[in-house]
This record gives C-alpha cells, sequence and structure tokens, in this order.
C-alpha cells in the first residue's frame, strides 16, 4: 500500500510517505507500552488540562489544519473549518466529563465497601478511515486518553499529512512522550499489531471487510474491539412531513462531504401519496447544487476523495441502470480534471445495486412505499444498521419508527448526526460498540468490582 498524499480535486500527487519500518514500529510499540504505564497513574485534572490545550491548538490552528483535509481528501474548505471546531469541542466534552463518567460507583452488598471501578486497558490501536480524517480520530482519542489509555493511530494511507499533524497536536498540548503516535502503514501490516502483546485492544471506523478483518485476529487473541463500520441508512417521508424542509435535509443528508459518510441518508423511502411531489423538490434541490473546487466557500459538493472511490460510484450506478433502475438526475462522472461525480437521484432503486451495497458518493436511491409497515420494511431491508432518519408528525407514527428501526440511532425530523453528548455506533454490519458520550469513553476500560469485606 502507497501512503501518499494525491489531491482529488487535480489528481496531482503532492507527497509520498516511506511506511515505518518493522524496527520503528518496535519502537513505537515499545514507547507505548512505557507510555501506558505511567499514564494511567495521571490524575483527571492533569489529563483534562491537556485535553483542552489540544483543543485551544486545534483551534488555533483550524485554518491549516483544514486545508490539509481540503488537499488530502476534498473535503470543503468550510466543512474541513467546522471538523476542527468539532474536534475541539468533543476534546473539551471529555476533558470536562470524562472524571464524572468513570466515577466509581458504590453498590449496596453484604461487604463493607463494594463498588465497580473503570479503569484503563493499556495501548490501544485505532485504525481509522479518510472521510473525517480528524473527527474520526479526536472521537476515538479523546475518550481513550482520557480514560487513561494510549493511543497508535493507523491512519488511512491516503491522509498521512493530517495523521502527522494529529500527532503533533498531541504532542504539543503536553501528552507524554507515547501517549499517541502515529503509524505509517498500509493496512496489511494492521493484524500484526494486533497480535502484539503490548497492545490491549482495537478499534476499526471503515469497511464492513475491514472490520470483518481486524475483528478476527483480535477475535483469535481474545482482545476487545469496537468496530464503526459502514451504513446505508434509510431516511423515511411519510405524508404528514414538512416537505419542504424533509426535501431540503434530505439533499444535505445525502450529499453532505460528497456523499463519502457513514452516517449519510443513502435510501429515500417516501410515501406513495406524497412521492411525486418530495421527488420532484428533492431533484431540484440535487440539480441546484454546485459541483467545484473544495476551496471555494461557494461550491456545495467537491471531488470523491481517490480515484478508486470514483470508480466504484461510477460501477455502482451503471450496475443499477442494467438492473431496470431509472434515473432523474445525473449518473456520470463530471468532464473535468479530478475525480468528481454529479448528484444522482436513481428511482425505483429497490433490488439493485445502490440499495444492496453503501454508495459512498452523491448518489441517492429512491423508492415508493404504500404504507408504514411496508416502510419500515424497506428502511429494515438492508445488511447495514447505522443510522436512520425519518420525517412525520405523527406520534404514533414516531412511536413506531423509533421501536421498529433496527439502527443505532433515530432520528425525527432531523438528520442523522453525531454529538459527543449522545452514544453512536451500529448494529448488524455496521459494527458493535459505541463510541461518545459515557458509553463511548466506558469502551475501553476494564469495569473492576472491588469488594471489601
Ligand atoms: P476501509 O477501506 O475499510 O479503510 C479504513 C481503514 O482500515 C484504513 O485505515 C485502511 O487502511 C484500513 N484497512 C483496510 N483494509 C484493512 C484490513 N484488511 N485490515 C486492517 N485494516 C484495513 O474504509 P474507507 O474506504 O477508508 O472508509 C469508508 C468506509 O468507512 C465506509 O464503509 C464508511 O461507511 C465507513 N465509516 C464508518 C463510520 C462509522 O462511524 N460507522 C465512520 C466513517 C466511515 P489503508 O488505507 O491502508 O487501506
Amino acid at each position: 500500500m502507497t501512503i501518499a498524499s494525491t489531491n482529488p480535486a487535480t489528481g496531482e500527487t503532492l507527497k509520498t510517505f516511506p511506511p515505518d519500518s518493522d524496527a520503528v514500529i518496535e519502537q513505537k510499540l515499545e514507547k507505548a507500552a512505557s507510555a501506558a504505564k505511567q499514564w494511567r497513574r495521571t490524575s483527571f485534572a492533569e489529563r483534562a488540562q491537556r485535553m483542552s490545550s489540544a483543543a485551544a491548538i486545534l483551534e488555533q490552528r483550524k485554518d491549516a489544519l483544514g486545508r490539509l483535509m481540503t488537499l488530502e481528501m476534498g473535503k470543503l474548505r468550510k466543512a474541513a473549518l467546522a471538523e476542527i471546531e468539532k474536534c475541539a469541542s468533543g476534546c473539551r466534552y471529555y476533558a470536562e466529563n470524562a472524571e464524572r463518567h468513570l466515577a466509581p460507583e458504590a453498590v449496596q452488598t453484604d461487604a463493607r465497601r463494594s463498588e465497580k471501578r473503570f479503569q484503563p486497558l493499556g495501548p490501544v490501536l485505532a485504525v481509522m478511515p479518510w472521510n473525517f480524517p480528524f473527527w474520526q480520530v479526536f472521537r476515538f482519542a479523546a475518550p481513550a486518553l482520557m480514560a487513561g489509555n494510549v493511543g497508535l493511530l493507523k491512519h488511512a494511507s491516503n491522509v498521512p499529512q493530517c495523521a502527522l499533524a494529529i500527532e503533533e497536536v498531541f504532542r504539543e498540548a503536553g501528552f507524554p512522550e507515547g501517549c499517541f503516535q502515529t503509524l505509517l502503514i498500509g493496512g496489511e501490516r494492521v493484524k500484526k499489531i494486533v497480535e502484539d502483546p503490548r497492545v490491549a485492544a482495537a478499534t476499526l471506523t471503515g469497511s464492513d471487510g475491514a472490520g470483518r478483518s481486524i475483528a478476527t485476529a483480535a477475535g483469535a487473541q481474545l482482545k476487545k474491539t469496537v468496530l464503526e463500520l459502514g451504513g446505508s441508512d434509510p431516511f423515511v417521508v411519510l405524508p404528514s412531513a414538512d416537505l419542504d424542509k424533509a426535501a431540503q435535509v434530505a439533499v444535505t443528508a445525502r450529499v453532505q462531504n460528497a456523499g463519502q459518510s457513514c452516517i449519510a441518508a443513502k435510501r429515500f423511502i417516501v410515501h406513495e401519496k406524497i412521492a411525486p411531489e418530495f421527488e420532484k423538490r428533492f431533484v431540484q434541490g440535487m440539480r441546484a447544487l454546485k459541483i467545484g473546487d473544495p476551496q471555494d466557500d461557494a461550491t456545495d459538493i467537491g471531488p470523491l476523495a481517490s480515484k478508486q472511490v470514483l470508480e466504484d460510484v461510477e460501477k455502482q450506478v451503471r450496475g443499477a441502470r442494467e438492473q431496470g433502475a431509472n434515473l432523474a438526475c445525473g449518473g456520470r462522472r463530471v468532464d473535468r480534471p479530478g475525480f468528481f461525480f454529479e448528484p444522482t437521484v436513481v428511482l425505483e432503486a429497490r433490488g439493485t445495486k445502490v440499495w444492496d451495497e453503501e454508495v459512498f458518493g452523491p448518489v441517492a436511491a429512491m423508492v415508493r412505499a404504500r404504507d408504514l409497515d411496508q416502510a419500515i420494511a424497506l428502511a429494515n431491508d438492508t445488511q447495514f444498521g447505522l443510522g436512520s432518519a425519518a420525517f412525520t408528525q405523527d406520534p404514533k407514527e414516531i412511536d413506531r419508527l423509533v421501536d421498529e428501526l433496527e439502527a443505532g440511532q433515530v432520528f425525527i425530523n432531523g438528520m442523522v448526526k453525531s454529538d459527543p453528548r449522545l452514544p453512536f455506533g451500529g448494529i448488524k454490519a455496521s459494527g458493535y460498540g459505541r463510541e461518545l458520550s459515557k458509553e463511548g469513553i466506558r469502551e475501553f476500560t476494564n469495569t473492576k468490582t472491588v469488594w471489601v469485606g
């Protein structure tokens, strides 16, 4: 695997990086093991002081850090700035709340004192994707470090400058040597690191294929994993919905990050009574999007992150057409340098590639439903179970949707998003375990039962 920064807006390779040798990896593992022994003894106050510094550094440097994302994976400049700000607020959330989330919990038993304690596990390997190159890492690192673990980051091979910049933020924030290190390696070298006895646990955010591979390696060593994998989130629209709002949110929910988000709405299920009206507004919204340079704040959709992503999306749309789906708009790559794809709406999409597979690009799969029962069945007609959204004003429908949608999160009258205060994660092929909130910080801890007679 080549580790390189390629600008997806032009196709030009900016810089390549030699991967870490085995000797360098050995040194990094040794440093992580030794840092873990010291770091677990630090107080929450000491950890919080450094985590707050990391937040301040992110804010001070947001232009430069955001620019790295735009250059390496094509994120819109304005979205990159918002992502850095979100990382800073994630750091502050855990700086302020880690101690509370991990406070010992007293339990009344026959003992003089009995309680639950939450102790760190040690070095945790984090394998991360390129689509939110800062947020995915901070979402793992802020709680993991605040809990007293140390982090080893294996970032996606196309965002090495982001990976190194994140390591630098933690170093400058005063985290001791070895507390957070970047490993410059390709995915094929992950298994050996998972197997290393110095690594206590692992997490992967990425495709279900990569998730299965790390889960197999970790399972053989009986090591804990948290997996945040792909999604094909449903977006259900029912007759009582505010159609203007629903159509507007649907466009944003599908095309944010050029459609490359695990929690993007990907399958649109619309009640047949309002389907013609909703489709008209949604297609209008998709057609109106401005494709262009991600550095330009007037742009709505930048490039896809790599040639491979572009080719995958093209293949899925071609497949859906061959399987009988109709296109209401889009369907082709854009005739300009770089990896741009038109906003696309696929009608009668059920049973085609864009329905059955996760599509990582600005492509919406649409179907009509005759009633709520069928809408729920269609929403659950997927191997994935990450997020889900529905638009309705009817309280009975809301209750049923909340109860019956098979997903880690359900958003009513709004688009799915992550928030440090709420747990985030999936079921089915979208993975297991949770990030964020109290649940997230407890994942990489040992819940120790204490009994004192
Ligand atoms: P990917 O190909 O699975 O890569 C993700 C990470 O896993 C990269 O660091 C990659 O390294 C590594 N990797 C790939 N194959 C591996 C293997 N066999 N063993 C160990 N590591 C391996 O995914 P992607 O294309 O970068 O990201 C898009 C996917 O991530 C989508 O499916 C998306 O839905 C999912 N995602 C999920 C969430 C969530 O929270 N649930 C959030 C964001 C993205 P290399 O780059 O070196 O190959």
